[in-house]
């Protein structure tokens, strides 16, 4: 496996199939190995970037607090076969400083994440297309896990004619159902207890979707989850619980039908987590 810090490093494309990309910040855990493992199974070659991108963070405290832990990280790409991993320094991707021209996000870069976090889909989009033009892939890789990034950047790759395949891949959770995140380290054995009540909103959620209701009953049950969850641990605060239309990000009407991406954000014990659950409104039985 090939460790390069600059896109001149990287190895050459392969002759015939396809090059992949999985873009990740690092302190990899099996949330990012099922995306390269999944990368593996449909390109010849797959190169892995760890960069933790500065532009991302509007918060410098989390930038700074962020794990990192390139050693492990390679020796787990290592075992999985990957051809190179491509981790550039900060002066490697922005010589001089914050870059000029930036990629904007537009209204999806507004609401929910982008709302709580000014900037953080501009900067995600502006790190994307940059990482796109170095390792230039066929297909690029990302999370469900951050819904509202691949809305992103799946808007962008349309909207600005980017020529690159985007691939969704589902969310990797422990057996208790909590999504596995690297922010999860920050969690005491007490907050992690406290998280679960995310996974079991989302799963509430989708039983009730499953059962007919419209967008806002689904979202009612959920928050019901959550409220509780509050109730018995102070630790827990909600940010946002709310069904997302899949290509705009924005909160979809009471009449909606079809996809709705079912989407939470809270803190517990000082660490914000996110998560998601796409589901079928269909009204089914319904006028
Ligand atoms: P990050 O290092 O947090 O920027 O994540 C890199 C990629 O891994 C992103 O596309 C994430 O959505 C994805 N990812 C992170 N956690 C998970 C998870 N639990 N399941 C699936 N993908 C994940």
């Amino acid at each position: 496996m090939r460790l390069a810090s600059t896109a001149a490093e990287l190895p050459e494309r392969p002759r015939e199939g396809t090059r992949a990309v999985v873009m990740t910040m690092g302190a990899l855990h099996e949330g990012h190995l099922a995306l390269v493992r999944r990368a593996n199974e449909i390109a010849e070659q797959v190169i892995v970037t760890i960069f933790v991108n500065p532009l991302q963070f509007n918060d410098p405290s989390d930038l700074e607090r962020y794990p990192r832990t390139l050693e492990a990280d390679c020796a787990l790409l290592e075992a999985e076969g990957v051809d190179a991993v491509f981790a550039p320094s900060v002066e490697e991707m922005y010589p001089g400083g914050d870059p000029v021209v930036t990629v904007s996000a537009g209204r999806i870069g507004d609401v929910f994440e982008g709302a709580r976090r000014p900037g953080h889909f501009d900067g995600v989009l502006t790190v994307v297309l940059k990482l796109l033009h170095l390792t230039a892939p066929d297909v690029a890789l990302f999370g469900a896990k951050d819904a509202q990034q691949v809305i992103a950047v799946r808007a962008m790759v349309r909207d600005l004619a980017v020529p690159v395949r985007i691939e969704a891949v589902p969310t990797i959770r422990d057996a208790d159902g909590l999504a596995l995140s690297s922010r999860n380290v920050h969690l005491s054995s007490q907050d992690r207890e406290a998280a679960l009540a995310l996974s079991r909103a989302l799963a509430a959620a989708e039983a009730a979707a499953r059962n007919g209701d419209p967008a806002p009953d689904v979202v009612r049950t959920g928050m019901d989850v959550l409220t509780d969850a509050t109730r018995a641990s102070a630790g827990v605060a909600v940010d946002y619980f709310a069904a997302l239309d899949p290509r705009t990000a924005h909160e979809v009407p009471a009449d909606h039908r079809g996809e709705a991406v079912v989407a939470v954000a809270a803190t517990v014990g000082g660490t914000r987590l996110i998560d998601n659950k796409t589901v079928l409104i269909d009204l089914e039985g319904r006028p």
